[in-house]
């Protein structure tokens, strides 16, 4: 895989050296986590920037919003192709600058990128039956985080084009690899220029993308603090037509995984593990709170110790690695200050302690509390990590009372034998996604998104067009 020292934004369908502003300099490294090693260079994204993008954007949105849409269509078909044809590159440069275990890029974020086209190539010429009589609403600004670099940018990208939006990606500071290289794929495949351009750069180049008058929409995926500091700039900023940005928010969760004393023991604790750890945790809808029956609390807990340890925590690009790096310094750093907290306030730590860790990079064992109460950070903050807070319940009332007992509400998994249980306590959940005997599943048909601070609208499906339509 080759990687160039540098790269500059992609606009108007070509690489450009950065404007540069006075006060940051032009390039900053991308690192890679599990070795600390920095992978190349990436231009940093000044206002400047934003706003040739911007322009850029502008000037392509007559002729694609214009073009027959079985001729979009093609154009994102050929996309999804490419993605395919480029997956193990695509996997490999995903592991490296992020950390997360090669399996994981390889089996679920490369093919559900392209899946995620596909899906949405598929919608572009029946879009008037979904939504009669609506069209595209101009630029849309989209912002994702480093926890799925690429699936991420596909899931904002692909039906933004579908309906004859463009677009301007801000991939995350720590993970801009895999979008850069989604720059050149459009190259490749002919995608017009200005259609999609990708600036790099920090939250400061987020927050000039976000205010910038030539935006119609924004789309933005992360923390639920930056969430905020978006919805106040949009209410400060309307677009130069006057009027109000579209927006769609995907943000933090704290998403209950409920075991009742039915459910298949063996099948729920790969569940747990699945629904923690997969990515180190750096999962918005990461089952990060567990709540078993408890009749079979000590039971679910000594097989969840038993199965964790023989997870393998290391080297990311090692095919049988189950737990790769934290993505960044400064998120181990957060988590590690959860750990402290858990601690202090009184709740017992478990930690998988098998295998050594590499000496260099970000490291953190897959771990979990128990003895856990409600009002302890570990139990009511993201986290973000392979933490996981373990606690109880008598009856599925109590399940849904504290699972529901969250200012988040992004996702849940129910864990029964009963079919008629797991659909009611389904349908008292407020949370976006509920996972029935399973986790952590994704399909580009099915909408995504979440109640109260986990925001608002929803990506995927049918229901993901709706925000890129009149
Ligand atoms: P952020 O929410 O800061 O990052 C998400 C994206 O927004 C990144 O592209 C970021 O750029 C950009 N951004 C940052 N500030 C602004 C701004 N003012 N205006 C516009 N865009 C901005 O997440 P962090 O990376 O800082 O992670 C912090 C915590 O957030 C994590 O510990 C985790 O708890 C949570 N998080 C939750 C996610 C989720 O999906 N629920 C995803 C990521 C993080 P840049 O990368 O350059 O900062």
């Amino acid at each position: 895989m080759r990687l160039a020292p540098r790269y500059g934004h992609f606009i108007a369908g070509a690489f450009t050296d950065p404007a540069g502003d006075a006060e940051t300099p032009a390039y900053f490294p991308s690192v890679n986590p599990a070795t600390e090693e920095p992978l190349c260079e990436v231009a940093h994204g000044s206002a400047g920037d934003v706003d040739r993008a911007v322009t850029a954007a502008r000037a392509a949105f007559p002729g694609w919003a214009g073009l027959r849409p079985s001729e979009r269509a093609k154009h994102l078909f050929r996309l999804a192709r490419r993605l395919q044809d480029r997956a193990r590159e695509l996997a490999v440069l995903e592991t490296i600058d992020g950390g997360k275990p090669i399996r994981e890029s390889r089996d679920v974020d490369i093919p559900l990128a392209a899946a995620h086209f596909f899906y949405y190539a598929g919608w572009a010429d029946k879009l008037h039956h979904a939504y009669p009589g609506r069209g595209p609403l101009g630029v849309c600004a989209q912002i994702v985080p480093w926890n799925f670099p690429l699936l991420m940018a596909a899931w904002k990208v692909a039906p933004a084009l579908a309906c004859g939006n463009t677009v301007v990606l801000k991939p995350a500071e720590t993970t801009p690899l895999t979008a850069l290289r989604l720059g050149e794929i459009a190259q490749e495949v002919g995608l017009p220029p200005g259609v999609l351009n990708i600036v790099t750069g920090d939250g400061r180049t987020g927050a000039a993308l976000v205010s910038h008058p030539g935006v119609d929409k924004i789309a933005f995926t992360g923390s639920t603090e930056v969430g905020k500091l978006i919805a106040r700039s949009v209410a400060d900023h309307p677009s130069a037509t006057g009027a109000p940005k579209r927006l769609t928010l995907e943000l933090g969760g704290k998403s209950a995984n409920i075991v009742f004393e039915d459910a298949s023991l063996d099948q729920a604790v790969e569940g747990i593990i699945q629904g923690i750890y997969f990515n180190q945790g750096h999962v918005c809808c990461a089952g990060s709170r567990l709540f078993v029956q408890e009749s079979i609390l000590e039971p679910t807990i000594s097989r969840l110790r038993g199965r964790m340890r023989s997870l393998r925590v290391g080297d990311p690009l090692d095919k049988n690695t189950d737990v790769g790096a934290i993505n960044s310094r400064a998120q181990l750093e957060r988590i590690t200050a959860y750990l402290e907290a858990g601690r202090s306030e009184g709740a017992r730590f478990w930690e998988c302690n098998g295998s050594a860790l590499p000496r260099r990079g970000y490291w953190c064992r897959p771990c979990f509390f128990t003895d856990v109460q409600p009002s302890h950070r570990v139990a009511r903050e993201e986290i973000f990590g392979p933490v996981l807070a373990v606690m109880s319940f008598r009856t599925p009332d109590e399940a849904v009372a504290r699972a529901n007992n969250t200012p988040y509400g992004l996702a849940a998994g129910v864990w029964t034998d009963k079919g008629s249980k797991a659909l009611e306590v389904a349908r008292r959940l407020k949370a976006g996604v509920v996972w029935l005997n399973t986790y952590n599943r994704f399909d580009p048909a099915s909408p995504f998104g979440g109640f109260k601070e986990s925001g608002f609208g929803r990506e995927g499906g049918m229901q993901g067009l709706r925000a890129y339509l009149t």
